[in-house]
């Protein structure tokens, strides 16, 4: 999707430090972090929230990806956060999973 920020992440267009990266999804450390942690685990796919998941193995893979970057990252104890809906506090409209650990 054109006016995305996190497909321009995964393509380039706006410089990140990419923490992780399969077939499915990517990570990236939150710009403004909630937590000493704040990673976000994000599919390759622009799918705009969790409502407009179709296939849930799709869920599967990124708390998969949510271990491996955990392990990575020495995390184990957690949170994991996904706002669904602008008044539920989604900014971004390509959906997510917050990493929170302290
Ligand atoms: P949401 O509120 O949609 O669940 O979360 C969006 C998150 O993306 C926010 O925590 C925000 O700080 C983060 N974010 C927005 N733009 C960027 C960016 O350009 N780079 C990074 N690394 N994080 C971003
Ligand atoms: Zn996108």
């Amino acid at each position: 999707m054109t006016d995305c920020v996190f497909c321009k992440i995964l393509n380039k267009e706006i410089p990140s430090k990419i923490i992780y990266e399969d077939d499915v999804c990517f990570a990236i450390n939150d710009i403004n972090p909630k937590a000493k942690k704040h990673i976000l685990v994000i599919p390759k796919e622009h799918i705009e929230s969790l409502n407009e998941v179709q296939d849930l193995n799709l869920i599967k893979d990124l708390f998969s990806a949510i271990k491996k970057i955990n392990k990575m990252e020495n995390i184990t104890a957690f949170k994991t956060h996904i706002n669904t809906g602008k008044s539920a506090g989604q900014e971004v409209n390509h959906l997510h999973i917050h990493i929170l650990a302290n």
